[in-house]
């Protein structure tokens, strides 16, 4: 190759006694070139006929030696051919090339060196001398070139997504392609336009003596929004900082010294730097299924997506703010929190109460993140509503196409009510077939109870002591956390109330030996002597609101063939600990090797879109059917079966229930850890991410609501969600998504014991 190279070159330039060594390429090939002192760049790209290609490559060049106009050598600079012309297409091997010569720019890469503030700051005004020299020019080739590089084109990187191998990184790529078409897209016919270079990643980018001096590769050149030049530049300056907005303040302070950048830009900033990793990771994914051996396209693919699941712990209003306060824009301030709350208070009750001594103020959420309107990103440990992640991009998506085609109620045909419950009950035991779709958790049990009343004609419920069922009457009626608060309505007549199994603080203790069988005799018992038969048993797995207690092992198992047997139907409220949350079950009834007559559904049931259900026999369902005519007005609308069946999908796809299980286990192990260091930690419960634990008074187990209170309002301060429950209110409770993982579980618990360590500490 040298010899016919070297011909070549002294042929087409006059060169003399040529070095060549050939170069790593993207997509063509490149040929490093020394000639005495002097050294070029020699491009070919392969030529089959390609107008487009050679007008591209025409268009760049005549940008470089546009570049040349201003007196400097930070460009490569376009040599001319013997013949004056600058691009030509020549035989190379027998295969017709596009070629073209460039001066070698000397230096070292950005990513070789050591970063420094100064060395950024140059970067900053390097590219922003860049960007106003490129102002001046205009170029129609580039104007028209659509490319998946250009973030302004993200779309055209749709197609990559599902090379991505694994479900949750692509659900996050997924997060932020809808987050650019709900922020940046209303935002692209406001913002400035021109050429830019469109690619100053850290290996285009050269330096000496600490400082930017140079760019190269123009090949991917745009006319484009001129802020995607620096969502590009601090993308790759920052993807492996530990602290990516400090760098990118850097970087933005000094570009704005020079251009000043707008308001407008600086607000889609964050999105536009997150489009431009999930471009890279797109990009990479893509290489590597049409070319696996070929590594090159994936050197920036580790970095890229640590950086994404770091942006998504970083608030967006934080970075906005942020780069604001770097070029001395006003930050707005937001309501304060007393404001928020008077309005609310001028029309909703004080019955209604909030979290927190200090209350939060939410704007935005992302998965196990919500931010709040000052910036902070809280870690939410405890809010199981949005059961495969807040704002889940599969389930927004669901809701947003179905309701802009159909919503409609059940009087009508339509797919996806037929569609969502055949996937509903796909994962129900097989006598379990009918299904009654409503809006809430509360309605679900008051036609439960209903349902179970026409069923077997009988009156009584028996009822879980401190179980909690919802909000209308009846769930009221069959509530003993409602009925029995100092509060309440009390207990009606037609209540048959049930001992909790509890084996932390109950009569029979985890020392008693087969605990849940003597709890379930003395149910039978009550059973047994009740005035009035029973119509259903309704309870919770593990109750929630009495702490996250677990019945008693044996107990249900026992308890309902005596409902049955004097003509009752079980009914397991699964809206807690239903859709995976145990971890080793779906639902929690099967930890109890049970199969209930009714289950009773709703909370993460579609992510957080009211929803809830009733299941049941087909026996139930005929004797229900028999009676008036049901309907829901909501119930089972297209909307709510398109966003159910989403979440269905989303626990499949991301494994999550797997994911339930291995953190949770994490998760709780690492409880069990701290319980060894302070006393103060009584009992640890529940099971996949569904956990309790007790803070009791030392060495006895008297609750210690105070510390628990205080555990509560310390971990808000660091910004983590958790909250606590149970009768006394003593137990810290966590629920977090599904899509937690071990480094969250491990902050919590890590978070737990400093709080912990102060408050022993100061005491
Ligand atoms: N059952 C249980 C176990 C619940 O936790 C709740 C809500 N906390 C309900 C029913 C009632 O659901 P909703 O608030 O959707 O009416």
């Amino acid at each position: 190759m040298s010899i016919k190279m070297d011909e070549l070159l002294k042929n087409e330039f006059g060169f003399n006694e040529i070095e060549t060594k050939t170069l790593d390429g993207y997509e063509n090939e490149n040929y490093r070139i020394k000639t005495g002192s002097d050294q070029y760049i020699f491009k070919t790209y392969q030529y089959i006929d390609n107008d487009e290609l050679l007008a591209l490559v025409k268009a760049e060049n005549e940008t470089l030696l546009f570049l040349q106009k201003t007196p400097n050598k930070n460009y490569p600079k376009p040599i001319p051919f013997l013949d004056g012309s600058f691009i030509k297409i020549l035989t190379i091997d027998g295969e017709k090339k596009i070629c073209r010569m460039l001066t070698f720019l000397d230096g070292e890469f950005l990513g070789d060196i050591k970063p420094t503030k100064h060395l950024f700051e140059s970067f900053g005004i390097f590219l922003a001398e860049t960007d106003i020299k490129l102002q001046k020019l205009s170029n129609y080739t580039i104007k028209a070139r659509e490319q998946v590089w250009d973030i302004q084109y993200l779309d055209l990187n749709k197609k990559f997504i599902n090379d991505i191998p694994n479900a949750k990184d692509r659900n996050i790529v997924n997060y932020f392609f809808q987050q650019f078409e709900e922020i940046v897209r209303p935002e692209l016919p406001y913002l400035r336009k021109q050429i830019i270079h469109n690619d100053a990643n850290e290996w285009n980018v050269l330096s000496k003596n600490g400082e930017v001096t140079g760019f190269i590769d123009f090949g991917d050149l745009a006319h484009s929004l001129l802020i995607n030049e620096l969502a590009i530049a601090i993308t790759y300056a920052c993807y492996d900082k530990e602290n990516p907005l400090e760098w990118a303040s850097v970087i933005l302070k000094s570009y704005h010294s020079k251009l000043p950048i707008k308001e407008n830009e600086i607000k889609v900033l964050y999105y536009l730097i997150a489009a431009r990793l999930s471009i890279s990771v797109c990009n990479s994914a893509h290489s590597r299924k049409i070319s696996p051996e070929n590594t090159y396209a994936s050197v920036s693919e580790k970095s890229g997506w640590n950086m994404l699941y770091r942006w998504l712990s970083i608030s967006p209003i934080e970075a906005e703010n942020t780069f604001k306060e770097a070029i001395g824009l006003r930050i707005e301030n937001p309501k304060t929190i007393d404001e928020v709350a008077e309005k609310r208070n001028q029309h909703i009750s004080s019955i209604l109460s909030l979290s927190y001594n200090e209350p939060i103020y939410m704007v935005r959420s992302a998965f196990q993140y919500m931010y709040d309107a000052y910036g902070n990103t809280f870690l939410d440990a405890y809010n199981n509503i949005p059961h495969v992640g807040h704002s889940h991009p599969k389930v927004v998506a669901a809701g947003q196409q179905q309701m802009a085609k159909l919503n409609t109620n059940t009087r009508y045909l339509y797919d996806q009510l037929a569609e969502y419950a055949e996937k509903l009950l796909s994962k129900f035991p097989a006598s379990l077939n009918k299904v009654y779709f409503v809006n809430s958790g509360s309605a679900a049990s008051d036609l439960a109870i209903r349902i179970a009343k026409i069923h077997t004609r009988n009156k009584k419920i028996m009822v879980m002591e401190h179980g909690y069922h919802g909000h209308t009457q009846t769930a009221t009626d069959i509530s003993d956390y409602k009925f029995n608060n100092p509060k309440g309505q009390g207990q009606k007549d037609f209540i048959l109330k049930t001992q909790i199994p509890d084996t932390y603080r109950g009569k029979y203790t985890s020392n008693v030996k087969n605990a849940g069988e003597k709890y379930a005799q003395e149910a039978i018992t009550l059973i047994e002597n009740s005035d009035l038969a029973i119509a259903a048993f309704i309870s919770e797995p593990i109750v929630g609101c009495a702490g996250q207690v677990p019945l008693a092992d044996g107990y249900l198992k026992d308890v309902y063939p005596a409902i049955r047997k004097q003509g009752g139907v079980c009914i397991s409220d699964e809206v807690q600990t239903g859709f995976g949350r145990l971890g080793d079950y779906f639902w929690g009834f099967e930890a109890h090797n049970v199969v209930p007559d009714m289950v009773i559904i709703g909370k993460p049931m579609a992510n957080g879109h009211p929803m809830g259900a009733v299941i049941c026999t087909d026996e139930i369902a005929e004797s229900f059917s028999k009676g008036v005519e049901f309907f829901s007005s909501f119930g089972g609308n297209p909307v709510s079966c398109a966003v159910a069946k989403s979440v269905l999908e989303v626990i499949e796809d991301e494994k999550l229930q797997e994911n339930a299980k291995t953190v949770g286990d994490f998760y709780k192990s690492l409880f069990f850890e701290l319980q060894k260091k302070y006393n103060c930690i009584g009992d640890i419960r529940g099971g996949g991410l569904f956990l309790g634990m007790e803070i009791i008074k030392e060495n006895s187990i008297e609750p210690n609501v105070k510390l628990a209170h205080h555990i509560k309002n310390e971990l808000r301060n660091r910004n983590i969600l958790i909250s606590t429950d149970g009768p006394f209110d003593s137990v810290i409770k966590t629920k977090p998504a599904l899509c937690f993982t071990k480094e969250d579980a491990k902050k919590v618990v890590d978070n737990i014991d400093e709080v912990l360590k102060l408050y022993y500490n100061n005491l």
